[in-house]
């Protein structure tokens, strides 16, 4: 069993972190899978990801219904998550965005390409959508079961999807990679529409190096690091979260005093 209470602070630390590094702002969220339940996902109640705190969690089902009927308002985009959870069992961690940095690209149709190393979380030419083409003239807003459901076929097995005139929404096998995947997919589309402004000619990763150094994300010590990096800005800033004081190691410590407080012989017949 995943202790939750520290999974849940993981997860508002991970929407702080996304926001204090600008690629959130009023608006986007991050979620995960339940750790326990692949049926069930976590997602905060509608507010600025940069106020999220771990008690903010509203529990859903993959149809995105909440397991209890909450007393607060709800994000209305949360099919994109559920429809994700639902199609893609290999992913644990769903971050959907409106980055200012991705949005030249968003507006011209310019495929996104990795400009540099970190760059690769993000892949070569990911999947584009455009709701538009199945359910014409909408609020834009993805609201609707059958809507996540198209964003996630064309997600398919790809680690992020753009979405036209709207913005992105990347995945992660555990919430640090889909926090990775998310800020530094979000440099990459800043400098590559910054090396666009400037006219010259975009160079970018070949599909072989792409894919070397796309797995950075999730098999190398930069997620701890990167980590760390966060957290220490986030904090910085005024927006940490106290650590959770585990119940498991509180309880195993209480266990090993009185351990060690009780004579041998006594705690093998306790044992018995
Ligand atoms: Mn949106």
């Amino acid at each position: 069993m995943t202790n939750l209470i520290e999974a849940r602070r993981e997860l508002a630390l991970a929407n702080r972190i996304v926001a204090n590094e600008g690629v959130l702002d009023a608006f986007g969220h991050v979620s995960m899978r339940h750790p326990d339940n692949p049926n069930r996902y976590f997602l905060s109640r509608s507010r600025a990801p940069q106020l999220v705190s771990p008690e903010d969690f509203i529990e859903y089902d993959l149809d995105s219904r909440p397991v209890r009927e909450p007393s607060v308002t709800q994000y209305s985009e949360r099919v994109i998550h559920g429809e994700i959870y639902k199609a893609r069992p290999d992913v644990m961690s769903v971050c959907h965005h409106h980055s200012p940095a991705f949005m030249p690209l968003l507006a011209t149709g310019t495929d996104y390409v990795p400009v540099f190393h970190l760059g690769a979380v993000g892949g070569i030419k990911p999947p584009v959508w455009d709701q538009h083409d199945e359910f014409g003239d909408t609020n834009m807003l993805v609201v609707k079961p059958a809507e996540g459901a198209s964003l996630a076929r064309a997600l398919g097995q790809a680690s992020m999807v753009l979405m036209k005139r709207h913005g992105v929404t990347a995945v992660g096998v555990n919430v640090r990679d889909c926090v990775f995947r998310t800020i530094y997919s979000d440099r990459n589309a800043a400098y590559q529409a910054q090396a666009l402004a400037i006219g010259g000619k975009l160079d970018f990763l070949s599909p072989g190096e792409t894919e070397i150094s796309g797995s950075i994300a999730t098999k190398t010590t930069g997620l701890v690091r990167a980590w760390e990096y966060w957290e220490m800005r986030v904090t910085k800033a005024g927006g940490g979260l106290p650590a959770v004081k585990s119940a498991a190691r509180a309880k195993s410590a209480v266990a090993k005093k009185s351990v060690a407080k009780t004579p041998a012989r006594k705690t093998k017949g306790k044992r018995r």
